[in-house]
């Protein structure tokens, strides 16, 4: 399989090194595959860098022209905040009934819309999610009395992936992003 998803920096470009050994995830050539730059954009509220690094299939060696990203598993896409400040938000949001509260008390510095919108994606990803997350295990006893399905999934993904960034480990795993689009 293609991995997406690195634990750390070193993984990444080890991974960028052996590139011409990797097959390419859609036409499973090898040997077409080349570095192809990086995508910028905000890895913190108030910093840019490096979000993900793009990989070329290049058709001069027989390729597709395929161009997959790859990031690192602490990244969101379509997100500048790493998992471990969504997590802290999302967790406080288990454990009260307030958004706003949650928001606050996550020390999280980006607007109570960007919040809604969080919750909003999660809600229309539940089924996907759900398909994940039982394929790994059950969900937990407590889950059964939680106050809506949101966060009955949460408390499974807490249940699955731990409660040291959750969101992380899911990425790491499950190869896929957390659903957020
Ligand atoms: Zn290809």
């Amino acid at each position: 399989m293609f991995q997406r998803f690195f634990p750390d920096l070193p993984a990444l470009s080890a991974f960028l090194l052996r590139l011409p050994m990797v097959t390419c995830p859609r036409c499973h050539h090898v040997g077409a595959l080349k570095r192809h730059g990086f995508i910028r954009g905000y890895v913190s509220p108030d910093e840019t860098g490096s979000r993900a690094w793009r990989v070329y299939c290049n058709p001069k060696r027989g390729g597709c022209g395929h161009a997959p990203s790859i990031r690192l598993s602490s990244s969101l896409y379509h997100r500048c905040i790493p998992t471990a400040v969504l997590w802290a938000f999302l967790n406080a949001w288990v454990d009260k009934a307030s958004l706003r509260e949650a928001w606050e008390d996550a020390g999280e510095p980006l607007s109570i819309d960007c919040a809604r919108r969080i919750l909003r994606r999660i809600r229309s990803a539940l089924s996907s999610l759900r398909i994940t997350l039982s394929a790994r295990a059950p969900p937990p006893p407590e889950s059964k009395g939680a106050r809506n399905p949101s966060v009955q999934t949460l408390l499974h993904l807490r249940s699955v992936f731990g409660t040291e960034d959750p969101i992380r480990a899911y990425q790491a795993d499950v190869q896929s992003p957390f659903p957020l689009r």
